[in-house]
């Protein structure tokens, strides 16, 4: 394992000035704990020796899988970035490309480094962690997973043996560690980007409704119960930090393949670290969407033959009830079973495979 810090002091008033470009100090340590140890170290010495000014610290990561795994995918290790401050904060972890074709939080998380970097963001308090990339191999071959979806075997796995589940492990300390978090993703067609809240404790809403987004989702766990299907999301990020009492988010911020949602993104993470007062200027930054409304999932709509949707549906599109979503080749039809709206919708969903969901306002009746 390598480690890498770079300091930024604020001897200049307007931007931090960096002042070591590269990495200062690289050690070999067997495993995570030591390394926690040393970071603690390094932090406490930059306060002894009179960096009174000094406002963050950012830590590089760059690790091999360090559970002794000597397969294939040695060479793809996780990049993760910690910035610090000498004042006392909550801890915030904002995850980029779970699913390895999912890039916008990536390219967010890479902005955002920057500009802590650049003193254009200033760490007041506490700590943000940074991981962009939670499935390199993945990422790198654009595809959404290696061996397993990722986000369903977020825990600890004491014999991991597929790829993802080395993941998962150096996941699952970062989300200890943390007290927040925040977890980008995009999705298959167009549409409204979307916060989905799957706990109702006071923290987890108020931190939904930081984001500058028009939609929340809710409802998801129990509309899988519904459907006979026990803990659908266990294996989650979110899942995990609710576990462990700290609450989570996963954000959908456009099509994969729609620059701006690279912007939603950014901007999210800005809400998060706004919200969460671990950076300056928050009452500039904070404007949640103004007509921020939830939809609560209500059906879940498996594809059960071969057939069409009915048009381009995008992410929340508005439907009325009776209204044909889907055509099936044998001429049955899916219909809307009341007013509503489309939740990511999949056109190249396989037989058996999840096609749409449908959802309607969280405060209609159930
Ligand atoms: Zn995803």
């Amino acid at each position: 394992m390598v480690v890498g810090f770079s300091l930024f002091t604020e001897k200049q008033p307007r931007s931090s000035q960096h002042v070591a470009s590269r990495p200062f100090g690289s050690i070999q340590k067997k495993n995570t704990k030591e390394l926690a140890s040393y970071w603690r170290t390094a932090i406490k010495a930059l306060q002894l020796c009179g960096q009174e000014k000094q406002t963050d610290i950012s830590w590089h990561c760059t690790h091999l899988h360090e559970d002794g795994f000597q397969g294939k995918h040695m060479n793809e290790s996780h990049d993760i970035t910690r910035f610090s401050s000498i004042n006392k904060g909550p801890h915030l972890l904002v995850l980029g490309s779970i699913h390895g074709n999912e890039i916008c939080g990536k390219i967010a998380i890479q902005r955002a480094i920057e500009l802590f970097r650049r003193g254009k963001w200033k760490l007041k308090a506490g700590t943000v962690t940074f991981l962009p990339v939670a499935n390199p191999l993945a990422h790198k071959r654009d595809i959404r997973f290696v061996d397993v979806n990722l986000n369903r075997v977020i825990k600890e796995h004491k014999n991991p043996k597929r790829y993802e589940e080395f993941l998962a492990n150096t996941i699952v300390r970062l989300i200890k560690e943390c007290d927040w978090l925040l977890d980008i993703h995009s999705f298959h067609t167009r549409g409204a980007p979307a916060v989905f809240r799957d706990f109702n404790d006071k923290r987890t809403k108020a931190f939904c409704q930081c984001f500058e987004v028009e939609c929340i989702i809710t409802g998801w766990i129990q509309m899988y119960e519904a459907l006979g299907k026990k803990n659908v999301n266990a294996g989650d990020t979110v899942s995990f930090a609710h576990q462990h009492k700290k609450p989570g988010v996963v954000i959908e911020c456009g099509q994969h393949s729609d620059p701006k949602n690279t912007k939603v993104a950014l901007t999210a993470i800005e809400n998060a670290l706004a919200h969460l007062n671990l950076i300056e200027g928050t009452s500039k930054r904070r404007k949640p969407a103004k007509k921020q409304g939830a939809v609560r999932g209500y059906k879940i709509v498996l594809k059960q033959k071969e057939g069409e949707l009915t048009k381009i549906w995008k992410n929340l599109d508005k439907i009325r009830a009776g209204e044909v979503i889907a055509v099936y080749k044998d001429g049955s039809c899916e219909r809307a079973p009341r007013d509503g709206h489309i939740i990511l919708p999949k056109p190249w969903a396989k037989t058996g495979e999840e096609w749409f969901y449908f959802g309607v306002p969280e405060l209609s009746k159930p």
